[in-house]
């Protein structure tokens, strides 16, 4: 997780959604608050752990051509 810079402040927390957000996933897809910080980092590794699969088959798909 990434800690949000000032200017970037203001979004909600993803996940409890009543707190304000102090960080972002590597993607910005979701933010999270402090209370909420284990989930997002297990969000986070999710979210990365299926961007790896993804490139994979990618690779798979071109090596193929
Ligand atoms: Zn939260």
């Amino acid at each position: 997780m990434y800690a949000l810079r000032s200017n970037q402040r203001g979004h909600w927390c993803s996940l409890c959604t009543k707190n304000r957000a102090v960080k972002r996933s590597k993607y910005y897809t979701f933010y999270s608050c402090d209370e909420c910080l284990p989930q997002a980092i297990e969000k986070e590794l999710e979210e990365m752990r299926r961007e790896s699969h993804m490139t994979e088959a990618d690779h798979q798909t071109w090596g193929r051509l």
